[in-house]
């Protein structure tokens, strides 16, 4: 095709440009040129924003035009999106196959398989994205790439000059609407981080906000301390009730989750001031607010995470007080059903959350394996992160459709995209359901057999566990009861619950993995002090064993709730032969100490290891002579062997778990392990992915620990693979040595 008309074309678009009173419709008329030229269906021109590091859909032809101004994708995400971060050209010839693409609800791209991504960009800056779809499935022609490039380095040039007028307009935008009221619909698209789905309202957590409208109003009715007393007894029982109803479902982690604004409820220095002011003239509201910000102030000062946090259970108690006196049901944000937007959120608020039934969360920050996302996927709260700052400004009850299946969250969505939507879901509840029969027994297609392990959190997680028939826990976080509460849970406490687990599996292996604390799993009562690097410091097996009073309670709890069953402790984050020495060691002095006790207890717990550091790799053949068995964390190994903290969203693009250093040195791992005649596992979210089971199996794994909810789709797949096919696969991937080219090998499986 001669492409020489098109460019003759666009340089006259300069002129026009000059003439042409709006951006917008200028980048309409290239779209429409260069799709009638390039004969393609679609030609979309994307731009890309420096300061909110997103691009966004700016004209089209032939995708809906109703969704102009609302795709917005994050620098390397989508094809779109990693065109623009590579400065490269994408060319591919089935796009909706492909792993990396993102298909949006409403524009209608699920029709076209043809994809030329081309970047307009001026050196390395950044300017937007150049989309040309087809329906059939053709990669474009050399030709059309270079033609494609050519438009996209003049446009690069003109919108360059049309910048400030793009970003006029979007600052005029701003003034106007200060507090974003999304007067049309919008996409953003996030990352799930804890699938499922919500249609409900918004509601942006800002209590500050809240708590400094209440210090500026004025209270012109007159309240009395009969008022308040009553006003006191009646936040106490809501409290009660509250702490009943999360009890009831979450017994091994909530305890005495509200018992601090009880405690501040119930203490007579703090309610006892109020009163007296009150005495002495105060009408009772602002009595109850400036008390409470004299407390806020002094523990505000604090760089304690547990004194912090105070402060946050003093605002609460402060507005729930304030909006029992008043009646005003307005002031204590209603959280039934909605879909809360936050920059950050603590784990025992989620679960304040959990007992008034939310609907969902959108989160502005964090990562998707970070551990408020486990959580989330325990409580069953769909959640999705999105790097989109304007979301903390979306208005209160604005309609929204957290679609955390694909992580599209839909602000004010039209209703064909609601009904395509719920259509959706009903097909995929089908799916599901048939899912849902699974067999007791997991075979490859040539008959292998491969044992599927549950992973669990919190005890909630059991029953789908038993309902997916998982063949045992593959590895129970212990930890999630110790972030959630108050202060260390006593031996007995932990006993309780660790035995619930145990009698439930009914004498199938359980595996606990001891307290992993630290990192992104802060305990309130304990880390005192800010650590520059918590990823790397005073966390997990090195707190057990800094911290050994608390060590040992766990061990003795795990032991004692073990008895009569098929026991396994598992040591997090083990760096060092020395270190897994030392805590084995305290594993045989429990022992020792029990038996000199009346309680009963296991005494022979098989004592094994997660391997989630590189510095194991290298010494791996003797780790394999030590313990009795292994488990591959692959969130936290990723994390390490690449160095990309699993919890920036920022950085998730650098977090490959098919990076050929990570395959390789999961090959070795195995390999020398399973020499030794012992049994490795996996438990880190790898082995909840489809996409990388076959090269698990391929490199000899055969216990996989997986998310309960993603088991049935693990069997399935399993159900498909050879093991021949997986082993010739997987070699073929360690022998690449670029993580693109593994990628690409990836994507032919699908
Ligand atoms: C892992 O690191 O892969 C793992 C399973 O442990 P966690 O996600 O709890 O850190
Ligand atoms: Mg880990």
């Amino acid at each position: 095709m001669d492409h020489t008309k098109l460019l003759c074309d666009i340089s006259e678009l300069n002129h026009l440009f000059r003439d042409s009173v709006s951006v917008e419709n200028f980048l309409q008329q290239i779209t429409e040129m260069v799709s009638s030229h390039m004969q393609t269906e679609v030609c979309s021109i994307y731009l890309y924003d420096n300061d909110e590091e997103i691009l966004t859909l700016k004209a089209t032809k032939g995708l809906n035009h109703e969704m102009i101004g609302k795709i917005t994708l994050a620098l390397g995400e989508g094809l779109t999106g990693i065109s623009l971060k590579e400065l490269r050209p994408i060319n591919i010839s089935n796009a909706t196959q492909h792993p990396d693409n993102k298909l949006f609800l409403g524009t209608g791209e699920q029709d076209y398989e043809s994809f030329l991504a081309v970047p307009i960009a001026r050196g390395v800056e950044r300017i937007g994205v150049m989309v040309l779809q087809r329906q059939q499935s053709h990669t474009f022609s050399d030709s059309d790439v270079l033609a494609c490039k050519a438009v996209a380095s003049q446009l690069a040039n003109i919108i360059e000059n049309a910048r400030f007028i793009i970003s006029m307009h979007s600052e005029h935008e701003e003034k106007a609407h200060p507090t974003v009221k999304e007067s049309q619909s919008r996409l953003i698209h996030g990352k799930v981080a804890s699938e499922g789905y919500c249609l409900g309202e918004t509601l942006v957590l800002d209590k500050e906000k809240t708590f400094n409208s209440l210090l500026q109003r004025r209270f012109t009715r007159l309240y009395t301390i009969k008022d308040f007393k009553k006003a006191v007894k009646q936040t106490e029982n809501q409290l009660e009730e509250m702490q009943e109803e999360v009890e009831e479902k979450l017994s091994d982690a909530a305890s005495l989750i509200f018992a601090s604004h009880l405690l501040i409820l119930k203490d007579h220095e703090f309610i006892g001031q109020m009163e007296n002011m009150i005495a002495l003239g105060t009408n009772p509201p602002q009595a109850i607010l400036q008390i409470a910000k004299k407390y806020m102030d002094i523990f505000d000062k604090a760089q304690n995470i547990f004194v912090r946090e105070k402060v946050q259970d003093i605002e609460d108690l402060t507005v729930r007080l304030i909006s029992n006196i008043t009646s005003d049901q307005e002031i204590v944000p209603n959280y039934r059903g909605k879909v809360i937007i936050a920059r950050d959120i603590f784990p025992s608020e989620l679960l304040k959350m959990t007992s008034e039934k939310i609907g969902g969360i959108i989160l502005v920050s964090g990562g998707v394996t970070s551990h408020l996302s486990i959580l989330a996927s325990s409580l069953a709260i769909p959640m999705v992160i999105a790097n989109d700052l304007t979301l903390l400004k979306v208005a209160n009850k604005t309609k929204v459709l957290l679609d955390a299946e694909t992580g599209n969250i839909y602000l004010k969505p039209k209703q064909d995209v609601i009904d395509e939507f719920q259509r959706r879901n009903k097909q995929k509840e089908k799916i599901l359901q048939l899912e849902h029969n699974v067999k007791g027994e997991t075979l490859t297609s040539d008959s292998q057999k491969i044992t599927l392990l549950a992973n669990i959190n919190l005890l909630g997680d059991i029953s789908l566990a038993k309902k997916v028939k998982c063949e045992g826990v593959g590895l129970y976080r212990t930890e999630f009861p110790f972030i959630v509460r108050n202060n260390f849970p006593s031996e007995q406490e932990q006993y309780v619950t660790y035995r619930k687990l145990v009698t439930s599996m009914k004498g199938q292996p359980v595996i606990f993995r001891t307290l992993d604390v630290g990192g992104d799993k802060m305990l309130s009562y304990y880390h005192n002090t800010i650590e520059q690097n918590p990823a790397i410091g005073m966390r997990s097996i090195r707190f057990s064993l800094e911290n050994k009073d608390v060590f040992i309670q766990q061990i003795r709890a795990i032991l004692r709730a073990g008895e009569g069953e098929n026991l396994k402790i598992m040591f997090p984050m083990i760096s060092s032969i020395d270190e897994f020495d030392a805590a084995k060691s305290i594993v045989l002095e429990c022992i020792d100490s029990l038996h000199n006790e009346s309680e009963g207890f296991n005494s022979k717990p098989a004592i094994g290891m997660m391997i989630e550091l590189p510095s194991v790799v290298e010494l791996i053949d003797d780790f394999a002579k030590e313990a009795d068995f292994f488990s591959i964390g692959t969130n936290d190994f990723i994390q390490f062997m690449l160095g990309v903290d699993r919890t920036n969203e920022k950085v998730a693009s650098f977090y490959m778990p098919y990076h050929p250093s990570v395959l390789r040195a999961m090959k070795t791992i195995v390999e020398s392990v399973q020499a030794h005649g012992k049994e490795i596992s996996v438990c880190g979210s790898m082995s909840s992915d489809e996409k990388y089971i076959k090269f698990l199996l391929g490199i000899g794994l055969r216990v996989l620990s997986v998310n309960p909810s993603h088991l049935p789709r693990i069997q399935k797949v399993i159900n498909s693979i050879a093991i021949s096919d997986a082993q010739a696969y997987a070699t073929e991937l360690v022998s690449q040595k670029r993580a693109c080219d593994v990628a690409r090998l990836m994507a032919l499986q699908d």
